[in-house]
């Protein structure tokens, strides 16, 4: 099975990386809605946040926090910023393998629903 996000993270498919240590990867959304759109995967591919374990707490916590660092590096932490994880069909979930969106921007103001 490929995966283009596995693929990303390994390096065999192209993307603007912003961000990489061992546990996760960080790259722009090739089709941003907002003028910052950033995407920060897990390097171990998990399919959705329905397939995260108890272990995974350390995981997710990483996610979150590089979400954190790169909103303050792209000067949108004071701004404002959403951090979005679609999960499944009816969230529009369109690649499985997990990804925390993180969209800052005047178009990032859209409404959820
Ligand atoms: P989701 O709808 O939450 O599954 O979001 C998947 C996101 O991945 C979309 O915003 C796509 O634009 C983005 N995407 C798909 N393929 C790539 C790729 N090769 N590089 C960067 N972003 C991608
Ligand atoms: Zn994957």
């Amino acid at each position: 099975m490929t995966c283009i996000f596995c693929d990303i993270v390994s390096g065999q498919a192209p993307a603007r990386i912003v961000y990489q240590d061992d546990l996760v990867t960080a790259f722009r959304d090739t089709r941003p809605i907002a003028s910052t759109h950033i995407l920060i995967v897990p390097n171990r591919h998990i399919d959705s946040v329905n397939g995260l374990e108890r272990e995974d707490a350390g995981l997710v916590g990483q996610l979150v926090l590089v979400a954190k660092q790169i909103a303050a590096e792209q000067g949108v932490a004071g701004s404002g910023y959403r951090l979005i994880m679609n999960t499944g069909a009816d969230a529009g979930q369109t690649v499985h393998h997990l990804h925390l969106h993180l969209i800052a921007g005047k178009l990032a103001r859209f409404r959820l629903g």
